[in-house]
């Protein structure tokens, strides 16, 4: 039964696109879901919220985004339980960092009933382009934007706040080989490398393609004072195995993404009896541990992706290779544990997943 008072609009596709889907070959970012879901926000107060066919926005050119980069996103997943029912992965704390990342950005918060009861309406009515696969998902992609017409620098007036989703095929993720950045800054203290706000991704383009062209995958950020301590990588957080106890970056300085995958690995390894350190750690550590045989495993967590091995990681000339993370137990353990509560095998014991 739905008691929710929030009163959607909904127009439906004439023509479903759900045939153009090949569930055994899905190219990730590609396709998109029949409906999306769009609300705007003027005079102070958002403004009728819409499901309607997926199409294209119109926008005067002058729109302030565009120019002034105004601008917030989610990743969120959701995946099919063994009877083909959809389930999303803790979208409530998706809603919450949104929020957070909207104050930063002076941005309208969005309520907690247009975000959550609004992705429940659209997932409900775009069930079917759930991929009904083992590791595969929906992405859900919720987003802001400022969209006032003027070129004047000063926050909008105007907002919207649209979501759409994007089938994920199965995911399998080669092990990482990874630059540990000494040059360019993702984030610094006070600045908005803990939100997700569209100029962080913007700005890590061309660092990252640099790294791409001398053959790594991604690159390891580090602290924008003394390229000392590591941050995250790309779009995911990053862990380190040394000894017995797997260490994090903590999340105290402003500096890095609060992962939701980040928190379920902590909680996941906490309940297993492993100890885990939310802390700074430096390049130096790292090496330390390296050369004295310490360092067991090192991995990055994100929606994206879920749990990838890092195999290789590099600073300045200094080499750091791990061998065999296809065999690393505790990642093995944290990835198929991660699986089967998402797909719904195992007990939701910390109610993580949000029935459609
Ligand atoms: C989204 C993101 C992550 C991962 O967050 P999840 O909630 O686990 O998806 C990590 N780092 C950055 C910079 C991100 O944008």
């Amino acid at each position: 039964m739905n008691t929710s008072t929030l009163d959607i609009k909904i127009t439906k596709t004439s023509q479903s696109r759900i045939n153009e889907l090949e569930q055994d070959n899905i190219f990730f970012g590609k396709k998109y879901g029949d409906h999306m879901l769009v609300v705007n926000y003027e005079n102070g107060a958002w403004q009728q919220v819409e499901i309607k066919p997926y199409q294209n926005f119109s926008f005067s050119p002058a729109t302030t985004f565009i120019h002034y980069g105004q601008a917030i996103f989610e990743g969120i997943k959701a995946y099919t339980d063994k009877d083909g029912n959809p389930g999303v992965f803790r979208p409530h704390d998706n809603w919450k960092r949104f929020n957070k990342s909207a104050h930063r950005m002076d941005m309208p918060d969005v309520p907690e009933e247009i975000f959550m009861e609004g992705l429940r309406q659209l997932l409900d009515i775009d069930r079917a382009w759930v991929p009904n696969r083992e590791n595969a998902s929906l992405y859900i992609r919720p987003f802001m934007m400022a969209t006032e017409e003027f070129i004047g620098v000063r926050p909008s007036e105007k907002y919207m706040f649209a979501i759409i989703t994007s089938p994920a095929g199965p995911y399998y993720s080669k092990p990482m080989s990874i630059y540990i950045q000494d040059t360019y800054v993702r984030a610094f203290k006070g600045g908005t490398g803990n939100i997700k706000a569209a100029g962080n991704y913007g700005m890590s383009m061309y660092p990252t393609h640099q790294a791409k062209n001398k053959g790594f995958n991604e690159i390891l950020w580090t602290d924008g004072i003394e390229h000392k301590y590591v941050q995250e990588i790309g779009t995911m957080n990053v862990f380190f195995k040394i000894g017995d106890t797997v260490i994090t970056p903590d999340i105290e300085h402003d500096t890095i993404l609060a992962g939701i995958s980040r928190d379920s690995v902590i909680t996941l390894l906490r309940e297993k009896g492993i100890k885990v350190e939310e802390r700074q750690i430096s390049i130096d550590e790292i090496e330390a541990a390296y050369r004295a045989g310490e360092l067991k495993e090192a991995f990055g967590t994100g929606t994206a992706a879920s749990i990838t091995m890092i195999e290789r990681l590099v600073f300045k000339d200094f080499e750091m290779t791990l061998s065999d993370p296809e065999k690393w137990e505790m990642v093995g353990w944290l990835k198929k544990e991660l699986a089967d509560i998402r797909h719904c095998r195992i007990e939701d014991r910390h109610h993580w997943i949000f029935k459609i």
